[in-house]
Order: structure tokens, then C-alpha cells, then sequence
């Protein structure tokens, strides 16, 4: 989508510090880190909303959580433990219309979330 922000990452339009690429997937730094680590993990392909997802969207979705894994283990809080979120929709808190699943690591986090 051309007025993505995150599509607009992806293609290296817009810079950011990137974590890991490949085919599928882009990884790259918060820019408003809430945690020493935090990581956002998008698909290449723009789908707007967790909402949206079909089942063609199941390998997609499963390689991104494993890629919040490796990117965990590779920053060393992979054992101590770490939290990921998508946010959906407005009253989940999300502000960026392309999926993205947080990784937040590097220090104790708090439950329940604001
Ligand atoms: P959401 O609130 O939609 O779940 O998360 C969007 C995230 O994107 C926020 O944590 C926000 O700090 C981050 N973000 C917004 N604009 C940019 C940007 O231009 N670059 C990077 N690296 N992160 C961004
Ligand atoms: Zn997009």
C-alpha cells in the first residue's frame, strides 16, 4: 500500500534500524522503545488489522512470532523471559494500520498492560 508507513519501511523508503529481513518478514527498532529491546515484526505484505487475517495468512503470522523468538534469544533475554503484542483496532491501542507484532524484552515487564 503506498500510504503505509510500514510498507513504506519495508521498501527501505523510509529508514529505520532494521533487525532482520527476509522474503516475508522485516524486523526492525521502535522508534519510542518501551523496553531496552523493543522490536516490531511486520509482513511485507500489508494487511491493515489482525481483523483481516485468513487462513493463507496462518504461515505468515506463525513465522513472525517465531522470528520474535530468535530475535529474543539473540539479544540474550530469551531465558529471563519477554512479551509479545499485537495490538488491534482502537481500543487495542493500535495506531499504525499494518500488522506488527511488538517484542519488548530487557527488563521486568508489569501485568495486566494499561
Ligand atoms: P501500535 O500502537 O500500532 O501497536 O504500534 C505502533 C508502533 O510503531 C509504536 O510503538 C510506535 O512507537 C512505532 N512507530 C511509529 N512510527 C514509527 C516510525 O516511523 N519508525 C519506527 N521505527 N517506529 C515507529
Ligand atoms: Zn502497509
Amino acid at each position: 500500500m503506498t500510504d503505509c508507513l510500514f510498507c513504506k519501511i519495508a521498501s527501505r523508503a523510509i529508514p529505520a534500524a532494521l533487525v532482520h529481513e527476509d522474503d516475508q518478514l522485516v524486523a526492525f527498532r521502535d522508534i519510542n522503545p518501551q523496553a531496552p529491546t523493543h522490536v516490531l515484526i511486520i509482513p511485507r505484505r500489508h494487511i491493515s488489522t489482525l481483523d483481516e487475517l485468513e487462513a493463507d495468512d496462518d504461515v505468515t503470522v506463525g513465522a513472525m512470532v517465531r522470528l520474535a523468538a530468535a530475535i529474543a534469544r539473540e539479544e540474550g533475554f530469551a531465558a529471563a523471559g519477554y512479551r509479545t503484542v499485537f495490538n488491534c483496532n482502537a481500543d487495542g491501542g493500535q495506531t499504525v494500520f499494518h500488522i506488527h507484532l511488538h517484542l519488548l524484552g530487557g527488563r521486568p515487564l508489569t501485568w495486566p498492560p494499561g
